[in-house]
């Protein structure tokens, strides 16, 4: 039973009785959110510089997500993919008129699925006469893809690998950009990468590099495949990183942001008719809650980045960042990232770890990327006011270091 009345001890209690020990957990319990503020029972406030890791676009407590999302729970929630889902075609229509991509998209249920629907893409590309020909695809070092077996072998990162190894075949490794040239071979089929590296340590690719690989592939007739899980969703500033490249991936996949907080995958792809009714499919992949929900988040953001607020917010955001970087020397080497997808790189590993303990002393949620550098992540419709109070905590936190 859902009972406020709960201790949180009792409720720490139940989660280590019942829950798989998958997460490290904080003993901290929210109970409601408005924007980029969250308050526990007792009414503490903590400002939000996670978004519940690049999920709550819109913020907390958004009432126009809150409106939409129950009208339609008292519509309908959720049909077979077998009949017309109408959310879900008005959601397809509206993220390829943003981003202008001649595509179209398969909706799934998070980062991870919209991963796999690229990875099957490449697969049956790479086919010759229904039989398998080229199947593998190049990812790099450092990379995060999620944490389902494909997405796992797709993902770079050593520390995912340590319980799960050995993989199949058809995933193959580059050390970085540059090294992609070396590592494509005639049985490559397709390349996978994030052009903001969320979990490694939130280094965009260089545009250059990018544009050059970009046009290399095409030649190849290699798919390049933009895994924008993170990234996607104005996260940037724009509507996909990939605009900010001046890219056409072949494929994209995109999640987090996109359903505000409902769980959504999407996968955009060039190849219209890559596949046809049975080659792939979910039970749940945009029903009408989630695709509503996707709606509503798209019409809000779009207002955003058309009023210019959004790009307002990020060039105050940036300048809070520099001027992090100036008060702290000794704290911080450089301010990294696109947009509301950025970070401060501390200069090791524990002062990252203190920071962000500190912070949350203060009443500020921060994040971690890669080994050193502490990573924001706020929702984009976050205010002036909740920026300032934001940073105000940081610099607090800070100088107790
Ligand atoms: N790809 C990227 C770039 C991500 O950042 C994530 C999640 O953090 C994923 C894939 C996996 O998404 P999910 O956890 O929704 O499966």
């Amino acid at each position: 039973m859902f009972d406020k009345n709960y201790k949180i001890d009792d409720l720490m209690g139940f989660d280590e009785k019942y829950v798989l020990p998958t997460y490290a957990r904080t003993k901290i319990r929210f109970s409601y959110g408005q924007n980029a503020k969250l308050y526990t029972p007792c009414s503490r406030e903590f400002i939000d510089f996670g978004s519940g890791i690049g999920v709550c676009s819109v913020g907390h407590g958004n009432e126009k997500l809150a409106d939409s999302i129950a009208q339609q729970a008292r519509d309908l929630l959720h049909l077979s993919n077998l009949y017309l889902i109408e959310p879900q075609a008005l959601l397809a229509k509206k993220l390829i008129e943003l981003c202008g991509y001649d595509m179209r998209v398969f909706f799934s249920n998070s980062g991870a699925e919209a991963n796999e629907c690229a990875i099957k893409i490449a697969r049956k590309f790479g086919e010759k006469d229904g039989k398998m020909d080229r199947y593998k695809i190049v990812t790099l070092e450092s990379s995060f893809h999620g944490r389902t077996i494909s997405t796992l072998k797709a993902t770079g990162q050593d520390k995912m690998h340590v319980h799960f190894a050995p993989f199949p075949d058809g995933f193959l490794r580059a050390k970085d950009i540059d090294d992609i040239y070396n590592v494509v071979d005639s049985k490559t089929c397709a390349v996978l990468i994030e052009l903001i590296q969320g979990e490694g340590g939130i280094s965009p690719m260089d545009k250059q590099k990018v544009q050059e690989l970009a046009k290399f592939l095409k030649e190849k007739n290699i798919l390049l495949m933009v895994d924008e899980v993170q990234s996607g969703i104005y996260r940037t500033g724009e509507i996909f990183a990939s605009k900010v490249y001046g890219i056409t991936p072949d494929v994209i996949s995109t999640a987090k942001g996109l359903g505000g907080g409902v769980p959504i995958g999407a996968t955009l792809c060039g190849l219209k008719n890559i596949f046809e009714p049975g080659d792939h499919g979910s039970t749940f992949g945009g029903n009408f809650l989630s695709s509503r929900a996707g709606l509503c988040v798209l019409e809000i953001l779009e207002n955003e980045y058309n009023s210019g607020a959004l790009a307002k917010i990020i060039d105050l955001f940036h300048h809070y960042l520099d001027g992090m970087v100036s008060d702290f020397p000794l704290l911080f080497e450089k301010k990294v990232g696109i947009g509301l997808m950025c970070g401060l790189v501390a200069k090791n590993a524990n002062i990252q770890k203190n920071v962000i303990s500190t912070a949350f002393e203060e009443g500020l949620l921060i994040l971690k990327s890669g080994k050193n550098v502490v990573r924001f992540l706020p929702p984009l419709t976050i205010s002036e006011k909740e920026v300032c109070e934001g940073f105000t905590r940081l610099k607090n936190a800070c100088q107790k270091l």
